[in-house]
């Protein structure tokens, strides 16, 4: 089963046709979102897009709450307590997105640290999966992540882009591996590409994270550049092109570990 478990529906880019999105999806075979929330603000639209359109798409929508790290400069107290309050929502499967982003810095480093660790802890008070970002800041996430966890139950680093030793540290901590469009970019993918084969399948999950990165892999790339869940089934081949397996047995087992991981329903 093709499942997208990341997908920034919220995002102003989706504002205009957020029925056609999910309607093409569903035409494209991919059965289950998860839709990203990343500030507090965003994971307030993640809830308010649960609750407008689960009715008509039963059972296919699913939302994260949290704060990106690129958002972490307001993080506080009180930012917490609503994620703590939104994460009660029946549709909410993990926390986040969190983590560590020294690329862009967008955030102070301390506050990106405060505001990972909180998620960390959020995390194993309610017993919900992690979804997890990290740019240029494996060293230090390690050590955090190794500091919780015996606390948290699971996690997945959603567009894994790293090196060989940092994928191999997140292995050994039991998480699992998100793979976007990235690993189907002809120049930038390809140390990826060269490292794909190592991911346990069963530690392997596929996402979007529309509308970012639109797999450069497409047969027909549109004008626009906006990357849509429909687009899930490219991710799917660019990870087929690398590993033994075929492109069904791909996305049969991703979409199983999804549903296990997130406790779809
Ligand atoms: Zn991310």
């Amino acid at each position: 089963m093709l499942i997208d478990i990341g997908v920034n529906l919220s995002h102003k880019r989706f504002a205009h046709d957020t029925r056609e999105v999910l309607k093409y999806a569903r035409e494209n075979g991919v059965h289950k979102l998860i839709l990203t929330g990343t500030s507090v603000t965003e994971s307030n639209r993640v809830i308010d897009l649960l609750d407008k359109f689960s009715s008509e798409f039963p059972r296919m929508l699913y939302g994260t709450v949290g704060i990106h790290p690129h958002s972490a400069s307001g993080f506080s107290n009180a930012s917490l307590t609503d994620l703590r309050s939104l994460s009660a929502h029946s549709s909410v499967v993990a926390i986040g997105e969190t983590g560590l982003d020294f690329y862009r810095n967008l955030a102070p480093k301390e506050i990106q640290i405060e505001c990972f660790e909180a998620h960390l802890n959020l995390a194993s008070e309610l017993g919900l999966p992690l979804f997890m970002h990290e740019r240029e800041a494996s060293s230090l996430q390690i050590d955090i992540l190794k500091n919780h966890r015996n606390n948290f139950s699971k996690g997945v680093i959603h567009c894994f882009t790293g090196d060989r030793r940092t994928l191999y540290q997140y292995l050994d901590m039991d998480l699992y591996i998100g793979i976007t469009g990235w690993i189907c970019d002809q120049r930038r993918g390809i140390p990826l590409q060269n490292l794909i084969a190592d991911i346990p399948l069963d530690r392997l999950m596929i996402e979007t994270d529309s509308p970012y990165l639109l797999p450069r892999n497409m047969a027909f790339i549109p004008k626009d550049g906006r990357n849509e869940p429909s687009f899930l089934p490219w991710v799917a081949s660019g990870i087929a092109a690398c590993r033994e397996e075929s492109k069904n047995e791909i996305i049969k087992q991703t979409g199983k570990t999804a549903i296990n991981f997130f406790s779809l329903k």
